[in-house]
């Protein structure tokens, strides 16, 4: 395949095939680029893209005009419209994130507020009644109701931008890892597959959406300053699925805790009900749910479910968030560094593209496909 100016075999390179890349694959394909999508996995979206809550969130809990703020609420408007235009499924439910004691109502006015700071529309600070009255299974003395959040088929969602770039003509290689790139003379880069068919390619352009690999994949790059590879850390996240009725119609998060969003429920479109994720650091990705972890998320729970049964929770899944920050630090923003951070033209590396990622995936692409045009 020839790129747009027959330079290079490809306008752009895209290293991962999560949400992240596949979305920036798709920007770029619309702007009429040639892509190609190296995916190490013998799948797309079989990364931290397949293991979270498959949430579409508001966008009220980050810092306003913070990246991850702005590409939130940006991608929660895109994907509603890209979900509706694709026919993938999704459930505009809304959600109650729920104060359980009085000393807990001045963090959700604050929420209230950062809300209205983000642009975060279709929110209602309710009293606990009220919330009481919504889903009564729930505790609280007072709720902030966000309408607007919701829950989608993420799967679905993900082959639905590859359908996308390939209906452009893009490539997608999997069992293809990217290896290494070396920029060129003139700009553009050479790019090595690893694999069982090595190859080496030309890009003009190169994006870096490998999630929790993002930081071993930027210093494969020759020239990448290692000084700004930020460090890598791994926020276990444990969940535990219901046995028996969903209890709530509206997902029912907590205040959030430090790092996390806190344990919350959330159901799927079939209606399974989840607890979690809980935040745990570790040293390297591992997706095994210690049941021993349930103890905890019983505590947490029946902090908003006073009713949940013993018993009722069993290990589900796990997922590995990509952090930029250890234990107690804060929580730093969304990296997209483009050549003003590295200097390398035509490069953009992501780091930290933990929750919202998968809401904000679109806003993402078009970051990204805006700062390499
Ligand atoms: C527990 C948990 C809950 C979450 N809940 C939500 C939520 O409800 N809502 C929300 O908006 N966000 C949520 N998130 C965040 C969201 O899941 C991520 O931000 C998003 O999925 C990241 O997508 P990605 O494409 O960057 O990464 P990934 O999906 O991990 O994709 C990266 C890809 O790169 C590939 N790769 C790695 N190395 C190489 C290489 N050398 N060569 C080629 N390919 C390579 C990997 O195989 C992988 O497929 C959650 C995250 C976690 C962990």
């Amino acid at each position: 395949m020839q790129g747009v100016t027959g330079r290079f075999d490809f306008d752009a390179v895209v290293v991962g095939a999560g949400a992240v890349g596949l979305a920036c694959g798709y920007a770029l394909g619309r702007r009429g680029l040639s892509v190609g999508v190296l995916e190490a996995a013998g799948a797309v979206g079989g990364g931290v893209s397949s293991r979270n809550s498959q949430v579409i969130h508001a966008g009220f809990y980050y810092p306003t005009a913070s990246r991850k703020a702005q590409l939130c609420v940006e991608g929660r408007r895109l994907l509603y419209a890209f979900l509706e235009a694709h026919n993938v499924a999704y459930d505009r439910c809304g959600k109650l994130v729920v104060a359980t004691r009085t000393s807990e109502i001045p963090a959700l006015e604050a929420l209230a507020r950062q809300a209205e700071a983000n642009s975060v529309d279709e929110i209602d600070l309710i009293s606990g009644r009220d919330a009481m009255e919504l889903e009564p299974r729930l505790s609280a003395a007072a709720a902030l109701w966000s309408h607007e959040t919701g829950v989608f088929d993420s799967h679905g969602y993900m082959l639905a931008l590859l359908g996308e770039i390939e209906d452009r003509g893009g490539v997608l290689a999997l069992n293809t890892p990217f290896e290494g790139a070396q920029p060129l003379a003139g700009g553009g880069f050479s790019v090595r597959t690893g694999g069982q068919e090595p190859i080496t390619i030309t890009t003009a352009r190169l994006v870096m959406a490998a999630g929790l690999c993002a930081q071993t994949v930027a210093g494969r790059i020759e020239g990448y300053p290692p000084e700004l590879i930020p460090n890598a850390y791994f926020g276990k996240g444990s969940y535990f699925a219901l046995q028996g009725q969903a209890p709530f119609s509206r997902l029912i998060y907590p205040i959030p805790a430090p790092g996390a969003l806190g344990v919350h429920y959330t159901r799927d479109l079939g209606g399974r009900a989840r607890f979690g994720p809980d935040l745990e650091f570790i040293e390297a990705p591992d997706y095994r749910v210690d049941p021993a972890r349930a103890e905890g998320v019983y505590a947490e729970v029946r902090r908003i479910w006073r009713g949940l049964p013993d018993g009722a929770l069993t290990p589900d899944q796990a997922g590995v968030r990509p952090k930029l920050h250890g234990p107690g630090e804060p929580q730093p923003d969304f990296r997209l560094d483009g050549p003003e951070v590295h200097g390398l033209d035509g490069l953009v590396a992501l780091f930290g593209i933990e929750s919202p990622g998968l809401t904000a995936s679109l806003a993402i692409g078009e970051a990204v496909a805006e700062e390499l045009l």
